[in-house]
């Protein structure tokens, strides 16, 4: 059995003293439900504050980027092992640093193999533009994007990587997949694809999340389809309410 896994990131917001605020109106409700993985990712500059608030609460940290180097000349970049200080979790190639940061496969399976290494979580997120999704190319895209970032990944560490599927014209639009639509892709071009780079065993263990316009409204309609593991929350995780109605609803 697949543990849901509902995962909040902040993207660029909050500053520290915002986010220990956010946090302590979060803690109360996300601690009470039980059978779900929750997951804060905040800016790089809460980390260390908010790691301290999530003590004992069994509410899990993530960073939302690193490098995939131990250390060295790599100005503004943060290591592996700086994020595993305070972090269980970190995302990997979302599309906006694909988009704006020039991330590119080669790069996002770099940082992968790093965090498997160093005990990270990774949420590693693929998905097709809406140009992509209009031509048809959506298996395409998903296939390589799986293909390349999990290429060299040995069998025995595949089921601790996350897929988040995120596709890119549904990511902060307001425009969500159908849940019908988002399962498909999971379970006809990801999971078939995670089956040729290891092997059935890992492609039904490894936990697929849905990402793109989750709101407090339409989380369940997600969590009810088979191959869908949980969500990745943009704009609704920085909502107290709104979120912990989204973890609630991943309950099994
Ligand atoms: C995201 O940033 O990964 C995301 C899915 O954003 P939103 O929920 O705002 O669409």
């Amino acid at each position: 059995m697949r543990k849901p896994l509902v995962a909040g990131n902040w993207k660029m917001n909050k500053t520290v003293a915002e986010a220990k605020t956010l946090v302590q109106e979060l803690i109360p409700g996300l601690k009470a439900i039980a059978g779900v993985e929750r997951v804060l990712c905040p800016p790089f500059t809460s980390l260390s504050a908010i790691s301290a608030l999530l003590e004992k609460t069994g509410i899990g940290l993530g960073a939302q980027n690193m490098h995939w180097e131990a250390s060295g000349a790599f100005t503004g970049e943060v290591s592996p092992q700086m994020i595993k200080e305070f972090c269980g979790y970190v995302i990997i190639g979302h599309s906006e640093r694909r988009q704006y940061f020039a991330e590119t496969d080669d790069t996002v399976n770099k940082k992968v193999k790093a965090a498997l290494a160093i005990g990270l979580t990774p949420i590693v997120c693929v998905g097709e533009s809406l140009a992509e999704y209009e031509a048809g190319q959506t298996k395409s895209v998903v296939t390589r994007q799986i293909t390349a970032d999990f290429n060299g990944i040995e069998a025995a560490l595949a089921d601790r990587i996350v897929v988040a599927y995120e596709p890119i014209w549904a990511i902060g639009t307001g425009k969500a997949a159908t849940s019908d639509g988002a399962n498909a892709v999971l379970k006809d071009f990801i999971r078939p694809t995670m089956s040729q780079v290891w092997n059935a065993t890992i492609a039904q263990n490894v936990r697929i999340l849905y990402g793109g316009s989750v709101n407090a409204a339409n989380a369940a309609e997600y969590f009810h389809q088979p191959d869908i593991d949980g969500a990745l929350v943009g704009g609704a995780s920085l909502k107290v309410a709104d979120f912990t109605k989204i973890v609630e609803a991943a309950r099994p």
